[in-house]
């Protein structure tokens, strides 16, 4: 029987897999780890979070967090092992990443209808044959990458992005440091490390003198606004941090029984509490340069950094121009796209495409009907988006309720209106759900 083949086993191929063979469709995934690793990547597992263990907010009044509600009603593998795998982090959802990886990674293994191939794949010719889902990510690898550009022509494009450094908690002074998230919303979550208007001073002059990686092609090709390195957004202002990711708003430092003047916070990486990453610190600076300036932060003095923040390639197709709303090529019906490649921003954005084109691929494997995609749901949106954006200067995109439909009453309050869009979209995924599984 016709089998799809899916390339890549990160966010968006896990999840494309499990919905083709939940639907009963063989699948063969093609992972190239553990014998080759891309420049973020490093453990063995499938799913890998290379960066921030953060899924974002929970509540469904933010549009990431209807977006992961909708994908646990549609049987999303991702959501239900990142449910398990949950550490405390405030109104996110954030994950020990390495039970989450290695959950998915048992599923799929143990799944009687996936074949995992731990293999590279340089060329993209044989699988233009085949039902086949490319799903290998921003760091897709050199030789594929160039096959993609043969195949795709001019319209096949990249940019780069920066990842934030971790620090190990038993490095740390907590002499300077105290625990709390802002408002004193979700408890002991985050660790802050204060500073003084001169403190901040002393860490600004030297983060903005500070020297970076030889970034060419990260010159040409812009910065994206929602991964901005710290040095770049300190660029813009002495005030810019302060009012950003510093800001000190709804802290008090304890010592002081005043409100710092400004805040870095720190975010728990794994179950333990045991690494630590900086919030909003995604960063080119030299790794030396790194310790250098955060160590200036207060209570990071002798911090030991378990990863130094790095520069990344982001390989993205021009999707509106080659895509279909089920993420497939129209030029050719039997291979589709999911992931970052599409263009989607984020972790959970990748997995929810991977969910998308999984059940159109099963389904066009087994005659059915497709799904309806609608722009009423945070997928459907951002299907929509990534595959007929209008912009001549197409960026990749995180879900944000700016490109769903908007309501057809006007409710003033943003929170309340919000709410109204999460319920009338959790509404019309049940209807998808129901409709799909009476094929
Ligand atoms: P991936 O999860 O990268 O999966 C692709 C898989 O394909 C990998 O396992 C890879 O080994 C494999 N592969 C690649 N080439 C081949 C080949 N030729 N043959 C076989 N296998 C291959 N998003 C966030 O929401 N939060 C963050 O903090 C964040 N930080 C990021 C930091 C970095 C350094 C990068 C690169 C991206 C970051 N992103 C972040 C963006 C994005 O959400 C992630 O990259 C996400 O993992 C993308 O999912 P994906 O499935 O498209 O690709």
């Amino acid at each position: 029987s016709d089998a799809v083949h899916v390339i890549g086993a990160g966010l968006a191929g896990c999840e494309a897999a499990f919905q083709i063979a939940s639907r009963g469709v063989p699948v063969r995934l093609y992972e190239m780890k553990p014998k080759k690793y891309s420049p973020a990547h490093s453990y063995p597992g499938f799913a890998e979070l290379v960066c921030s263990n953060s899924l974002r907010a929970a509540r469904i009044s933010n549009a990431v967090g209807l977006l992961k509600e909708e994908m646990r009603r549609l049987n999303s593998l991702i959501m239900r092992e990142a449910d398990a795998a949950e550490v405390p982090a405030g109104g996110a959802l954030a994950v020990d990443r390495y039970a989450f990886s290695d959950g998915i990674t048992a599923a799929l293994r143990n799944h009687p209808l996936v074949e995992i191939a731990e293999e590279e794949i340089t060329n993209i010719q044989p699988f233009l044959e085949k039902y086949t889902i490319v799903a290998t990510g921003p760091l897709t690898s050199d030789a594929l990458s160039e096959s993609l550009r043969k195949l795709l022509g001019q319209e096949y494009l990249h940019f780069f992005d920066a990842a934030a450094p971790i620090v190990t908690r038993e490095s740390l002074d907590f002499s300077r440091i105290f625990a709390g998230s802002r408002y004193g919303k979700g408890g002991d979550d985050y660790l802050n490390c204060p500073m003084s208007r001169a403190e901040y001073e002393a860490f600004y002059e030297a983060l903005i003198h500070a020297e970076c990686v030889e970034q060419k092609e990260f010159e040409q090709d812009g910065v994206f606004e929602g991964c901005m390195p710290v040095e770049v957004m300190a660029k813009r202002g002495f005030q810019t941090l302060a009012y950003g990711p510093l800001k000190p708003v709804g802290l008090t430092d304890p010592r002081t029984g005043q409100r710092p003047f400004a805040v870095v916070q720190l975010r728990k990486e794994d179950a333990a509490g045991s690494m630590l990453n900086l919030v909003g610190f995604q960063t080119h600076l030299k790794f030396g340069e790194q310790k250098r300036v955060f160590g200036m932060i207060p209570g990071l003095e002798q911090a030991e950094f378990a990863r130094y923040g790095v520069m990344h390639r982001n390989t993205y197709i021009n999707s509106p121009r080659l895509l279909d709303e089920y993420y497939r090529l129209r030029e050719r019906e039997n291979v589709w796209f999911a992931g970052q490649m599409t263009g989607v921003e984020g972790y959970v954005e990748s997995a929810a495409s991977g969910l998308l084109a999984g059940i159109a691929a099963a389904q066009t494997i087994k005659g059915g009907p497709l799904p309806e995609v609608s722009d009423e749901t945070a997928i459907g949106a951002l299907a929509r988006y990534v595959s007929s954006s209008a912009s001549a200067d197409f960026q990749p995109m995180n879900i944000n309720f700016g490109i769903m439909r908007p309501l057809d009453t006007r409710i003033r309050r943003k929170e309340e209106r919000n709410e109204a869009i999460a319920e009338r979209a959790l509404a019309r995924v049940e209807r998808i759900g129901k409709n799909e599984s009476t094929v």
